[in-house]
């Protein structure tokens, strides 16, 4: 016997198959709707806000765009400022969106806004994004290596010095805006590339790394050290000026915080302080203290300035990665006198871009370490 239901429940049962179907069919469509959206490179939980905010026809138009695929993750996405979005520059930063939401309020343009991302971190641009619209921002933040949170100080140096955009950046990148000796900062850790200066000290524990004693023949008789790399490369360099018949010596390499101590007593003994404070380095603030810096000499004269080794090595010390740390044209930037026989070891490229350049270490540190 047939069992027959009644016709309520065909209908019930109807109904249930005909809402899996719908149902069924929706997913498909959702499915394929996502599918270009995810395969263009927009996350999953963008791709869903992109759906069901419409937006799925614009965002095809524009394409990939990893600020928009941020926006439509963010909760603080704007509908008004979807074009933007689409034109503003990516950063990876925590709060991109809100950001430029907050910096299109206060009248930056796009291209602004995108030059303002890429000069500070996700605290400082959220910081930059408070203030009031600033006026000269192209004029500093042309330079990539310009930092949002010294606005300020860019200003107020331009101002008092004269200094155009360019040097201005650099130099108070470098803090020459603040005071040589007092206002410094630590330099904790070994590099080949670390820059020690009147603003950037060493404290008396630090030492080279690989630290060697540099042989006999390499030097004026005393006992000298210096860092591995830079003897090394220093042999090099030596060996190729005795091919072509010249002597170079040290004359000085590594030096203690306690050695530069002492030169510095001995110096204000002989001739004041005022001396001192002019020629010699403090302890801490000496790049002897690095292991790198090499004062050389040569064996064919006792001026070095005037020896053939000296000419010789204005001319070929890059290739073995030494630099001439403080030439005579640019003591306003070194802040140290003309030293002709103190070099430093930088690595070769390093020294052969400053070389071609004719910057300074300095220079190159701000552009390219910092
Ligand atoms: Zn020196």
């Amino acid at each position: 016997m047939r069992l027959k239901l009644k016709p309520p429940f065909v209908i019930i049962l109807k109904i249930i198959g005909g809402l899996c179907v719908f149902c069924f069919c929706l997913f498909l469509f959702y499915s394929y709707q996502i599918h270009g959206l995810l395969e263009l490179g927009y996350s999953k939980e963008a791709s869903k806000n992109i759906l069901f905010g419409f937006k799925k026809a614009a965002v095809l138009a524009i394409g990939k765009n990893k600020t928009l695929n941020a926006a439509f993750e963010s909760s603080d996405y704007q509908e008004k400022n979807f074009d933007s979005y689409s034109k503003i520059t990516y950063q990876k930063q925590e709060h991109l969106i809100q950001n430029i939401n907050r910096l299109l309020k206060k009248g930056y343009s796009n291209q602004n806004i995108s030059m303002i991302l890429s000069h500070g971190t996700d605290k400082e641009v959220m910081d930059f994004a408070k203030r009031d619209k600033i006026r000269y921002l192209e004029e500093f933040y042309s330079f990539p290596y310009a930092k949002l949170s010294y606005y300020d100080r860019y200003v107020q140096y331009s101002d008092q010095t004269g200094e155009d955009e360019e040097n201005t950046v650099i130099f108070v990148n470098l803090d020459m805006d603040k005071e040589a000796y007092t206002d410094s900062t630590l330099v904790s850790h070994f590099s080949t590339t670390m820059l020690v200066n009147k603003y950037r000290y060493l404290d008396s524990s630090f030492l080279p790394e690989k630290l060697e004693k540099i042989s006999d023949q390499y030097t004026n008789g005393e006992e000298q050290m210096a860092a591995k790399v830079a003897v090394d490369a220093f042999i090099k360099m030596y060996r190729a000026a005795k091919r072509e018949g010249l002597g170079l010596v040290i004359n000085s390499s590594y030096r203690s915080y306690q050695q530069q101590q002492e030169i510095c007593d001995t110096y204000a003994s002989l001739y004041g302080n005022s001396y001192v404070e002019k020629y010699v380095a403090k302890p801490g603030f000496s790049e002897h203290q690095t292991g790198l810096s090499f004062d050389i000499g040569s064996t064919s004269s006792d001026i070095f300035a005037q020896s053939k080794e000296y000419e010789w090595m204005m001319d070929n010390a890059y290739r073995y990665g030494f630099i001439l740390r403080y030439p005579k044209k640019d003591e306003d930037i070194t802040l140290f006198r003309n030293e002709p026989w103190h070099y430093r070891y930088v690595g070769e490229k390093i020294a052969s871009y400053i070389h071609e350049h004719q910057i300074t270490f300095e220079e190159y540190y701000v552009q390219f370490l910092d």
